[in-house]
């Protein structure tokens, strides 16, 4: 979560204001434990201990990830060995590929919908209504509502 400049200023402000009271800075109601900033409660939930449990485990992260280079296996698994060059193993890369071919066949599949409903000229719109029209008028020839599905095919596939 982002905090605006204002916010951060306030609870500084809030936290210094409750601290020389001996007031918990965290729920800033009941009286602060011993020498903590907190209270007896929230010492154990206390955004400090958060976030030094938050970049623990990103310093365990980077560790983990750094010694996975070091000795040469994937850093996704950490079981299969890596060719050179590489950092991850090839069923790693293989998985991040296909999601990475899925996403890019949905943002693809996205494109032709909006060409197909907004990519047409005016004259196509017309001609589409123009067959549409026709196409109704004519209820009693399958064969025509044929044409017209095979005309709209060749409309759409460019
Ligand atoms: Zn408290
Ligand atoms: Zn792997």
């Amino acid at each position: 979560m982002k905090t605006t400049e204002e916010q951060r200023k306030n609870a500084m402000l809030r936290y210094y204001y409750l601290k020389s009271h001996h007031i918990c800075v965290k729920c800033g109601c009941r009286e602060a434990f011993n020498n903590f900033v907190f209270c007896e409660v929230c010492k154990e939930y206390s955004d400090v201990q958060n976030e030094l449990n938050a970049e623990k485990r990103h310093q365990q992260a980077k560790a983990r990830r750094e010694k996975r280079i070091a000795e040469g296996i994937c850093i996704h698994c950490g079981k299969e060995p890596v060719e050179t060059g590489f950092k991850s193993c090839k069923q790693c890369r293989e998985k991040t590929s296909k999601q990475r071919l899925m996403l890019y066949r949905r943002k693809k599949h996205e494109v032709n919908k909006s060409y197909i409903s907004e990519g047409l000229t005016d004259a196509q719109r017309a001609n589409l209504e123009k067959a549409r029209m026709a196409a109704l008028k004519s209820e009693k020839s399958k064969a025509q509502r044929e044409k017209f599905k095979k005309q709209n095919h060749l409309l759409f596939v460019k």
